[in-house]
């Protein structure tokens, strides 16, 4: 019978001098003490290649934490073959035997593997204890067990029979494997994106983001520990377009699970439908996407709430939140105070080592993602179009730091209003207020993205018209809150339009997709 709905995992605060903090320090120092060796993982068996690849910490350039062996053609066909292996045993088993592994992974993870796992996402992200915590810790706890819960839900839904016949839905994992392809953002998408399709019976070829192998290692080091039995989920980390493309190309391949960009999610729709006939059946694609996603503000908006939101949607961690706020449309009677909070508010920030954790913020990923954005900087810079209020410096002598950067431009169109940044930088409109209606048609219209928004109006009339007009703009929509920070159970999250297929990770809506349902009808 169905399980009881779980409790969110309770946020530890890391505050000084108590016991989770000092744990984390003691973990954060042993990782960094010594350099791993990270293998494959395929069916259950540790592989290595000797082509290897290098985890660095983002924001301490020149510290390597690991040394990972990288798939190659070999290794590949051994991983789809060990999916292929496991698959019987692990579709008859009964869901509950299934469930449990997660579960108990998601036990241990709220247990002892906690530091550990917030310490290598820390270290190999670049997160602050805070932010790991609720990514690496929370949100990948609740992943684990509300799958478990809503799959426990799907089973008990049947179709009516009749007194002379009995019909009867079969949830059957799909036939073939599936392949979860990860972004480097959320060490709990990392985890996520295997898993689901797992706990309902299919197996899986896992392909982490070559910037985030060392976080990952860990959660496939946990699924192990908890009971995972070997070729359920084969750890193959790589080059993403020789692994994707080998994945793409095989006749089994069933489903798709897929978060990084809207570009390499193209390539490999393209890719999949070059393929379409000689698959055995419709690959299931499953993809999360970019985003450009907004915050506007209406002249009720309460100035304080309006500050804080652009501030913590923006830059927290970095900037390189999918749901990260990054344009923002704010009305001229109100901006000279929202200026002065945000200005204020940058201005205090502090950025550095994630090891001290008074820190706000700290590097981003790579040094293409530093180049990449500090191009977008130099653009406004260079423009008479726009205008630096704050930040635009940066750094990447020790490690890939960008200054929180706040752009006002005077073109609703500006570059910077349109194309995904994915770093620290918010560019903010200034509208008459007169212009309110058709500021809000800019914001709907003006972006091929609908990830995530957010509104902010005290007046209840203009809230309501809000919903309606900005229906397709974001997928995960905010009403005088920051667009960022959805969690399980409470913001089934997903984006549409150029943001994804919007089947809601950490929902029933996301399981469905890796159930090929049979429907029996017996005659009594
Ligand atoms: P990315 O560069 O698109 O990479 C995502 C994954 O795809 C990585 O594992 C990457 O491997 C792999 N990959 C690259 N080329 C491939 C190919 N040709 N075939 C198959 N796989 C391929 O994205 P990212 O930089 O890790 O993440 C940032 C992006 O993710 C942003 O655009 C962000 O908005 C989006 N995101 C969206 C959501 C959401 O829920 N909508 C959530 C988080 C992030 P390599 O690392 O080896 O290149």
């Amino acid at each position: 019978s169905a399980m009881r709905q779980p409790q969110n995992e309770g946020l530890l605060s890391y505050g000084p001098g108590s016991p989770e903090k000092a744990e984390l320090k003691k973990k954060l120092q042993e990782l960094q003490k010594r350099e791993i060796e990270i293998p494959l993982i395929i069916g259950g068996k540790e592989v290595r290649t000797g082509k290897m690849g290098e985890c660095i910490i983002p924001h301490k350039k020149d510290h390597i934490l690991a040394k990972y062996h990288m798939a190659g053609e070999k290794e590949i066909t051994m991983a789809i073959e060990a999916a292929h292996q496991a698959k019987d045993e692990w579709e008859r088993m009964p869901w509950e035997h299934r469930a449990s592994v997660f579960l108990r992974a998601a036990e241990l993870l709220s247990g002892p593997w906690r530091s550990t796992l917030n310490a290598a996402t820390m270290l190999g992200q670049s997160k602050t204890a805070h932010q790991a915590e609720i990514d690496s810790a929370c949100e990948l706890i609740d992943f684990l067990r509300f799958n478990a819960y809503y799959l426990s839900q799907i089973i008990e839904e049947q179709p009516n029979s009749t007194q002379d016949s009995w019909n009867r839905l079969q949830y059957r994992p799909l036939e073939g494997f599936v392949f979860a392809v990860t972004p480097f953002n959320f060490t709990a998408i990392g985890g996520n994106l295997p898993t689901a399709p797992a706990i309902v019976g299919n197996t899986v070829v896992w392909k982490p983001a070559s910037t985030a192998v060392y976080s990952n290692y860990f959660v496939m080091k946990l699924l192990q520990e908890a009971g995972l039995p070997d070729g359920v989920i084969n750890f193959v980390p790589g080059s993403g377009s020789k692994v994707g493309n080998m994945v793409l190309d095989d006749p089994a391949l069933a489903g798709i699970h897929f978060t990084g960009s809207t570009q390499v999610f193209g390539d490999i729709w393209r890719k999949v439908a070059g393929n379409l006939r000689q698959y055995k059946a419709y690959p299931r694609i499953v993809g999360e996407t970019g985003g450009k996603n907004f915050v506007l503000a209406h002249d009720s908006a309460d100035v304080g709430a309006l500050a804080t939101g652009l501030v913590r949607g923006a830059f927290e961690y970095q900037g390189q939140k999918c749901s990260a706020a990054s344009r923002a449309y704010i009305p001229q009677s109100i901006w000279p105070s929202v200026k002065e909070r945000l200005l204020d508010d940058v201005a205090s920030i502090k950025m550095g080592d994630v090891e001290n954790f008074s820190n706000f913020m700290s590097a981003v990923i790579d040094g293409n993602a530093f180049r990449s954005i500090r191009s977008f900087i130099d653009y406004a810079q260079e423009s008479p179009e726009a205008e630096i209020l704050c930040g635009g410096q940066s750094d990447d002598r020790e490690g890939y730091f960008i200054r929180p950067t706040v752009i006002v431009t005077t073109n609703p169109r500006f570059r910077t209003m349109e194309e995904e940044i994915f770093g620290p930088v918010l560019t903010v409109y200034v509208y008459p207020d007169q212009e309110f209606e058709k500021t809000v048609a800019q914001c709907t219209e003006t972006s091929p993205y609908g990830l995530t928004g957010a509104v902010f109006a005290r007046d209840r009339r203009v809230v309501c018209n809000l919903e309606k007009q900005l229906n397709h703009a974001a997928s995960n929509f905010y009403i005088n809150d920051k667009p960022t920070g959805a969690v399980v159970g409470q913001q089934p999250f997903g984006g549409s339009r150029a943001s994804g297929t919007n089947d809601k990770a950490g929902s029933k809506l996301n399981l469905y997709r890796w159930i090929n349902p049979r429907t029996i009808k017996e005659n009594l």
